[in-house]
Formats: structure tokens, C-alpha cells, sequence
């Protein structure tokens, strides 16, 4: 019969149990008895929901206490080396050390999973790589979930992907040569798989959906001949995106099927079932596990249907990729309304949407009649649902020009012009936007919401921290000054709890990486902003000082990237909608008299496509979206931006044709290596490479950021350098940023008088 599975479940519990397990595991408040039981607990509860839903197999070794790619490494014997733990005895402590770092070791590096917002450890391949036997986590899960009376279908991340995803370090001059040994270890694991009685195991091989060199796409099928002779039945699992280029390649690889994303590339399912081979099976992911959206089942069902005729039973029904990129369960959320929730499905609903699918399939529609009417009402009310589509929106985006898209002038014509006013000194000061999260204002906010603390004392809880920020920021020196957005809970769900369009839930957490989770807001409808969002906070800050205040405000790139999102219209035409909100928004702050606006971006480089070849689509929306949300103010108005998390180099024109006056970009973590990318391009307005890493504790000295400071001068003149930190100072204490600041006004100082006796 055709089998009904998904890919994987989210690990963190719906209450994220793991995350505060984990936590207290860590910080020596609970015992490894104790962080095994809630281990153990959330996979039961995943188990049983599969099995309940009438999925034919529970998903085992989706668990993983930190992270897949880690705990893969730790199966084969791989983590690096300099860690010192034996591989065969590795204990929980030694797995954490690795993934956080230990008294002599940094942690390893950590990058984002393809295009989620989810972070692996990235394995450190050396020429002295040796795998060998690991842990024994994941045949003592078998076992757990078959004495539980489950049918089990193990998952590994697979072994091309494992080296791949990994980086080459002490002079290793290719991975790929690892993969003889790297094989050895997992004949030995998919043997052991095999004598415990296991029938399939999954095998994620996402990099099919990446620009796969031809040396690695070949190195397939003889690696999966090795496997194959050992293994129980492979299904070899991609996902996000298109692999119909590698038909031929996967139709031939000795596996016993492939699992395909039906979501992300539907074209895909029947140019691959067109040749596909007799005795294989096609898994077909057509419940979306990148999003909320509570599945069309009678779409899914018209694109398995013509499947279905062509392979039989051969044909799998499945989630598009693991689950664990959606929260966990709907019946936890408190926050969204009724309408909406009808609209949704989490992980939990996903299974039994995956079931409903497998049943209408063998048995026809009328077995399931029930789920797919209720579907039909919650598909038609959202279609039509006056919430979603908002006629003003969509006029607004019909009136807009390419004028609307441009600055008035030029950006030489517009300095001289903000200068006139500005009268900044060579090398201005500033800093990338919110400072120090305390305690009290946590507090405070918390108390806000939970309605013990009324509206009003709330406001001057908040105005007391711009205050406190505004007083601290005149005594450092700095130039251009910010209110500090202590009022912001994140710099997303801040703005999305303001905007039409957007809801934020109570309980949509999903993982980013170890114990951290984040809780994107649903876009569900026309974007649109109904009063400024921004404008009190900032001038009452502006009010304060004589200095210019900057107004804060994140991107529309960043707010679509950190959303979930519409799966009814492109991301480019939402993107345009959340632009027009934010050029209100900077239309008002202009009016109220803050002519300093930045708009931050961080986000932009993660929204890249997988395919090189997909990329500049993507850049001529996301640059069009900036654009759009920046350029309707005066010249004299100084529009700012700020990016982070990742490497430039390969987008830098983009950057440039966003044509912000002043980009402050993420630099001191890779040593100001972006700087080396401006021999080749010139960029050709302001620029403030951070000096001060703010993602570590640490405070660096005055001397090190006047080297920093010299440093960009080589490469960028002084006429459009500025003087700022990596990011936002929102995770230090006011300690750190107290002496950080002044340390870096005075490395500035110091090289501006060396400006001026070297022009001398
Ligand atoms: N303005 C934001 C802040 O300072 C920017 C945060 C970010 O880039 N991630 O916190
Ligand atoms: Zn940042």
C-alpha cells in the first residue's frame, strides 16, 4: 500500500520542554537522569501523534539534543578532534562542549541549515579526519521505539551531505576524499540498522537542491552501491527545492526510493514519475513543512492523483521536508483568532493532513469526506476573507512608478545637503540601535502584559531607558544618537504586532539552533500600516538633546524573511506591500522632525535562493522593496541601513543599488576581511564597518579599534567612513557598552587628529 510518512518532527516539545530542560541540564541545576527523561518523554509524544495520526511509520532519529549535523558526527566518530573526547565514550557533556564550547576549545561554527532560519554545526574536516565507531543514541531509540510497539523508520542525515555541509580546515585540500572512510562508518551503521530488524531508513541528501559540483553529484552512485549491499531499503530524502535535473541520476542510484519536495517544486513530481524505474518508490512531500498554512487538500490531491495512476503503491505520500521547521502543535496557540487558526496547521495537524492524503488516494475521497469539506470551507473563507485582501493595499501598489523607487537626487548632491545640517566631523560616531535588554525592562514589559502594570507607567518605564540612553550617549560623544528601542520585544514582532496583515502567536516556536527558538509572526493578509508605529518613541527621544536622533526601523526584506508567510501570492508582492507600510512610517518620522532614519536589513543576504541562478531575481525585488520603503524622503534626510549575520562579498552591488546614504555592516568576527572586497568595488557612499564584536562579552581596547579604524581607511576614504559597532547592543550590560563606547569615541578621536596632521 502506499505509505502515508513525514521527514521529521519537531524535537523542542510543544511547550518547548527541551529548550528549559536543556538550560537547566546546563546551567548544573538538573541531572543527566533528568534531561534523558524529558528526552525520552518528547519522543514519545512525537511517536505517538504520528501513529495516531495513521502514519505507517514514527520517524526515529529526528531527536537530536543540539543539532542533526552534530549528532551525525557523533555516530561516525567525526567531531573535531580538538575537543579531546573519545568518540566511543562521548558523553552529553562532551556533545554540548563542542556545540557551545569549552574552557579551552571555542564552539564550532554554526550556519544556517539551506534557507531556514535553523543553524547546524559545521563539521571541521581535517587531513587527520579519522571516523571511526561512535555513540549508540540512535539504535538505542530503535529499540525504545520498538519495545513501544512502534514502526519505525530511522533517519540519517546522509553521508554526502554530512562532508559537504562541512568546511575544509589544517590544509585538507578536499573533503570529498574523507567519503571512502566516512562510508565505512555508515556500512556500519545501516548493518546495525538492519540486524535490529529495520526495514527502510531515510537518508537526507539535501544538497541535490543546491548547485552541486559534478564531482560530488557523481560521487553518488558508487558510494550508495557501497551502502546499498549492507543497508535495509534507502529512501534517499532532498528537499527544497528542484531535483528533476538529477532524474536520470536518482532514477538510477541503488536505493530503494527517493523522497522529492512537492511544495517547494510540484513540476518536479511528474517529470520525475514520467521514467521513473519499476521497482522504486517516489515520495512525494506535498504537505508543506516550511510553513503554517493548513494544507489544500484538494490540490495536494490532484497532484498525487496522476502519480498515484502511474506508480501505484510505489508512491509515498509525505511531508515536503522535516516538520521541524514548523511549530509544534495548534492546540496550544491562545493567541490567534478563530478565523485565522481554521487557516493554520502546525506540525501535529500536518500529520494527520498527510493520513487524510494517503486515504483519499487508496481508498477515495469519500472515506475522508469529512476532512476534505471542513478543508473546503477553511480554503474558502480564507480566499475571500475581507481580512486578507484590502483594496487600498493593492491601489497602493498599483499607483507605484519607478520614480517612487528613486531618491530625488543623486547621492553626492543629497551629502552635501544633509551635511548642511548634520555638520557631522570626519569619521561619525554612531551605533547600530537598541542597547542593553535589562532585567527591569523585561520586567516591566512582562508586567505590562500580564496587566499589573498600567499603560501609562508602562510609557514612562520606557521613556525613563531613552532618557537613561539619550544621557548615556551625550556623555560618550557619540554623533549621531538613538533612543535605544528598549519598548521592543524583537525587531520583527514589534512591528508586526502594529501592522495589518500580520498576527503574532503565543506558542509558534520553532528552533533556531541548540536551545534558542524563535517565534516568527504569520503574514497572512495585505500588509498595511494603520497609525505610525515609531514616531512617539523616537521624538520624544529627539526632544532630549540637540544631537540628531536616529529612527529605527527593520526592513521589509527582514520583515517577510523572519515571518512565516503567505503562500497565496509571491514573496516579491509582500514584500512590496510591507515597503509601502514602512514608507509611511518614514514619511511621519520625517514630519516629526527625525531626518536621521535607518532601516535595518540584516536579513537580506539569508533571502538568497539555493540557486545561483535564482539569485538575481531575487536581489532586483529585494533592492526594489528597499528602495521603495526608503526613497520618498527629502535629500537632506539621511537614510540609513545596517546588515549582519553573513558575508557580503558576493552581493555588494546589490548593497550599493540600494543606495542607502550609510550602510553600517557586520565586520570585526571576520577581521574586516569584507574590506579586501572594496579593491575590486569601489562602494560608492558612506559605510561604517563595525569595530566592536558585540556578540561576545569581551570589550575591546581603544588601541584595537583605532587599528580597525586605520584599517577601513585603507580602503575607504575618510569622507564616507563612519564609526559604529557590529550590531545592535541589545544582548550586553550597560558595563560593557559604558566602556566599549567610550573606548571607541576615543579610538576615533585619536584618528581624527591623525587626519588632520597628516593633511597638514
Ligand atoms: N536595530 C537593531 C538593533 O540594534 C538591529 C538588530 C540586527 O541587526 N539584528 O538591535
Ligand atoms: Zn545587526
Amino acid at each position: 500500500m502506499a505509505h502515508a510518512h513525514v521527514l521529521g518532527l519537531p524535537r523542542i516539545g510543544a511547550q518547548r520542554e527541551l529548550k528549559f530542560a536543556l538550560e537547566s541540564f546546563w546551567r548544573g541545576e538538573a541531572d543527566a537522569t533528568a534531561l534523558q527523561a524529558t528526552g525520552r518523554a518528547l519522543r514519545q509524544a512525537n511517536w505517538q501523534w504520528q501513529r495516531e495520526a495513521g502514519l505507517d511509520w514514527v520517524t526515529v532519529g529526528d531527536f537530536h539534543w543540539y543539532d542533526q549535523v552534530l549528532t551525525t558526527l557523533a555516530h561516525v566518530g567525526g567531531l573535531p578532534a580538538r575537543f579531546g573526547a573519545d568518540p566511543k565514550t562521548l558523553s552529553l557533556t562532551d556533545y554540548f562542549g563542542a556545540a557551545r564550547g569549552t574552557a579551552g576549545q571555542p564552539a564550532m561554527e554554526m550556519t544556517k541549515w539551506f534557507d531556514t532560519n535553523y543553524h547546524y554545526l559545521v563539521p571541521e574536516y581535517t587531513p587527520s579526519t579519522a571516523f571511526g565507531e561512535g555513540v549508540e543514541w540512535l539504535f538505542d531509540e530503535v529499540d525504545e521505539a520498538c519495545a513501544a510497539g512502534f514502526n519505525v523508520k530511522p533517519v540519517l542525515v546522509g553521508p554526502l551531505t554530512l562532508l559537504f555541509l562541512g568546511k575544509e580546515t589544517a590544509g585538507l585540500a578536499d573533503r570529498l576524499t574523507l567519503l571512502p572512510a566516512l562510508l565505512t562508518q555508515y556500512e556500519r551503521l545501516l548493518a546495525r540498522l538492519k540486524a535490529q530488524g529495520v526495514a527502510w531508513v531515510q537518508i537526507d541528501e539535501p544538497i541535490f537542491a543546491l548547485d552541486l559540483p559534478a564531482s560530488w553529484a557523481e560521487a553518488f552512485a558508487p558510494a550508495y552501491a557501497r551502502l546499498a549491499s549492507v543497508a535495509p531499503q534507502l529512501l534517499l530524502a532532498t528537499y527544497f527545492g528542484d531535483v528533476s535535473a538529477h532524474a536520470a541520476r536518482l532514477a538510477s542510484l541503488p536505493v530503494a526510493g527517493v523522497h522529492v519536495d512537492g511544495v517547494r517544486a510540484p513540476e518536479q513530481l511528474a517529470i520525475l514519475a514520467k521514467t521513473w524505474p519499476s521497482d522504486k518508490v517516489l515520495s512525494a512531500g506535498v504537505v508543506d513543512g516550511r510553513n503554517v498554512w493548513r494544507c489544500d487538500l484538494q490540490r495536494a490531491l490532484a497532484l498525487l492523483q496522476p502519480l498515484y495512476e502511474t506508480l501505484g503503491e510505489r508512491l509515498w505520500v509525505a511531508s515536503s521536508c522535516s516538520l521541524m521547521h514548523c511549530p509544534v502543535d495548534l492546540a496550544g496557540e491562545t493567541r490567534v483568532d478563530e478565523d485565522l487558526r481554521a487557516w493554520l496547521a502546525f506540525a501535529v495537524q500536518k500529520l494527520g493532513e498527510v493520513a487524510v492524503l494517503r486515504r483519499a488516494l487508496v481508498d477515495g475521497v469519500a472515506c475522508v469526506q469529512a476532512a476534505f469539506d471542513a478543508d473546503a470551507l477553511a480554503q474558502g473563507a480564507r480566499r475571500t476573507s475581507a481580512r486578507i485582501h484590502n483594496p487600498l493595499v493593492k491601489r497602493k501598489c498599483d499607483a507605484l512608478t519607478q520614480a517612487d523607487a528613486r531618491r530625488a537626487s543623486a547621492y553626492p548632491e543629497r551629502a552635501a545637503a544633509q551635511q548642511a545640517w548634520l555638520k557631522l566631523p570626519p569619521l561619525p560616531t554612531t551605533t547600530i540601535g537598541s542597547f542593553p535588554q535589562t532585567a527591569g525592562i523585561r520586567a516591566a514589559r512582562a508586567a505590562f502584559k500580564r496587566r499589573e502594570l498600567s499603560h501609562l507607567h508602562y510609557l514612562e518605564a520606557m521613556r525613563e531607558q531613552i532618557r537613561l540612553a539619550i544621557e548615556k550617549q551625550e556623555a560618550y560623544g557619540l554623533d549621531v544618537l538613538v533612543h535605544g528601542e528598549a519598548e521592543r520585544n524583537d525587531m520583527v514582532e514589534y512591528f508586526g504586532e502594529l501592522l495589518w496583515g500580520y498576527a503574532i502567536t503565543e506558542n509558534g516556536w520553532v528552533q533556531s539552533y541548540g536551545s534558542r527558538c524563535v517565534k516568527p509572526p504569520v503574514i497572512y493578509g495585505d500588509v498595511y500600516l494603520p497609525e505610525p508605529m515609531t514616531v512617539t518613541w523616537s521624538a520624544y527621544a529627539q526632544s532630549l538633546t540637540k544631537k540628531p536622533v536616529k529612527g529605527m526601523l527593520t526592513g521589509p526584506v527582514t520583515m517577510l524573511q523572519w515571518a512565516f508567510v503567505r503562500d497565496d501570492q509571491p514573496r516579491a508582492v509582500t514584500a512590496l506591500q510591507i515597503a509601502l507600510a514602512l514608507r509611511d512610517e518614514v514619511a511621519a518620522l520625517e514630519k516629526a522632525g527625525i531626518r536621521v532614519i535607518q532601516i535595518d536589513e540584516p536579513a537580506l543576504r539569508e533571502g538568497l535562493p539555493l540557486r545561483r541562478g535564482d539569485w538575481q531575481t531575487y536581489l532586483d525585488w529585494a533592492v526594489q522593496a528597499f528602495r521603495v520603503a526608503s526613497s520618498g524622503v527629502a535629500d537632506d534626510t539621511q537614510i540609513h541601513t545596517h546588515m549582519c549575520y553573513a558575508e557580503f562579498h558576493d552581493i555588494l552591488p546589490s548593497i550599493a543599488a540600494l543606495d542607502a546614504d550609510v550602510v553600517s555592516i557586520e565586520t570585526t568576527r571576520s577581521n574586516m576581511a569584507l574590506l579586501d572586497a572594496f579593491e575590486t568595488f569601489e562602494y560608492p557612499n558612506e559605510i561604517g564597518p563595525g569595530v566592536y564584536d558585540i556578540h561576545s562579552p569581551r570589550v575591546p581596547s581603544q588601541d584595537e579599534m583605532t587599528g580597525l579604524i586605520e584599517a577601513a581607511l585603507t580602503r575607504i576614504p575618510s569622507g564616507r567612513l563612519w564609526v559604529n559597532p557590529d550590531c545592535g547592543l541589545k544582548t550586553r550590560d550597560w558595563a560593557q557598552v559604558d566602556a566599549a563606547l567610550e573606548n571607541m569615541v576615543a579610538a576615533t578621536h585619536v584618528v581624527r587628529r591623525r587626519l588632520v596632521s597628516r593633511a597638514a
